[in-house]
């Protein structure tokens, strides 16, 4: 009896690995249609400048993230798509379609914005992206191609990618000595160490957003976040809080001297017009 209640499950775990398998293929398959047909777009998130001295905070950058216009199901966001492109190799081709997409974008909003314009674009960058060869060239041509000054892109790196090996490091290098600037995105998840934060070549460090939503009530959080602050300031680093959603949170982040900040709070990821508007709101930049 009991051998026959396992051999069901052995039978029910096989048919959901089918499942997936299946389901994986399918949207392998729809997504390199995806890019071919246009159905990828990239919508931005603003980052705003933290003013310390109570006045008000005003726009510094965006993030450039990646979104799927689905004919069947509709918006797709980048979790649901993003770590099978990784498995696939796809991802180079994204990651080469939203950089280009982004920096055009950009160099766009510089013409039509002037000084209401982001000063800074940030990218996310998968592992695959940096073992491409000769990504930092890759990387260059689109720079030139799209107009877009080195200095104003800022590439995002999560921490295990950015610890993992001296290739890694050296490929960071090359990226670096384009003249753009890297970012540690989601700090604090993983197995994050401020003690190795030295060894990267980052010049900005992003705390994930679990430990914003927890500051107002845990003050183990709120002891994380002072840290990686100091620790960051002492390496010449920024700081950015990210997923800020309340006004409370942004007082928090502020106080204990977080640079930038980006969240709900402030703007959910737009699309590019929206952004535009968004810039050029009243009381805005
Ligand atoms: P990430 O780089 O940490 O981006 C921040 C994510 O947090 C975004 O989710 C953003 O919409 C969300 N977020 C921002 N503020 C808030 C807030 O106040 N509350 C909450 N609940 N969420 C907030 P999104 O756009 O779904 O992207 C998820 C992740 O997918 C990104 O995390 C990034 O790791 C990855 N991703 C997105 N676009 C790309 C891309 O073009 N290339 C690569 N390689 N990865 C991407
Ligand atoms: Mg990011
Ligand atoms: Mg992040
Ligand atoms: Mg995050």
């Amino acid at each position: 009896e009991a051998k026959r209640a396992g051999g069901a499950r052995v039978v029910r775990f096989a048919a959901e690995m089918r499942e997936r398998a299946a389901r994986r293929n399918d949207i392998e398959l729809e997504l390199r249609q995806a890019l071919q047909n246009g159905q990828l777009f990239v919508v931005y998130q603003p980052v705003v400048a933290l003013c310390a001295d109570g006045g008000t905070d005003h726009s510094a950058g965006v993030e450039a993230l990646v979104r799927w216009r689905h004919p069947v199901r509709g918006i797709v966001p980048p979790f649901e798509f993003i770590g099978v492109a990784e498995e696939c190799g796809l991802i180079c081709a994204l990651g080469d379609f939203v950089l280009e997409r982004a920096c055009r974008d950009f160099v766009h909003w510089q013409g039509e914005l002037g000084d209401l314009a982001p000063r800074l674009l940030a990218v996310n960058l998968s592992r695959a992206q940096l073992g491409q060869q000769d990504w930092a060239g890759t990387v260059a041509r689109i720079l030139a191609k799209t107009g877009m000054e080195a200095q104003r892109l800022q590439l995002e790196v999560t921490e295990s990618l950015a610890a993992q090996d001296t290739d890694v490091q050296q490929r960071l290098h090359e990226l670096k000595a384009l003249g753009i600037t890297l970012a540690l995105d989601d700090f604090g998840t993983g197995y994050s160490s401020l003690a190795s934060l030295h060894l990267l070549p980052v010049d900005t460090v992003k705390i994930d957003r679990s430990f914003v939503s927890q500051s107002e009530t845990s003050h183990h959080h709120r002891v994380l976040i002072e840290a990686t602050v100091k620790v960051a300031q002492s390496l010449g680093m920024s700081t950015v809080a990210e997923g800020i959603e309340t006004a409370a949170q942004a007082t928090v982040v502020r106080t204990l001297q977080c640079d930038k900040g980006q969240g709900y709070l402030y703007a959910r990821p737009l699309p590019s017009e929206d952004l535009a508007a968004w810039l050029r709101r009243p009381g805005g930049a």
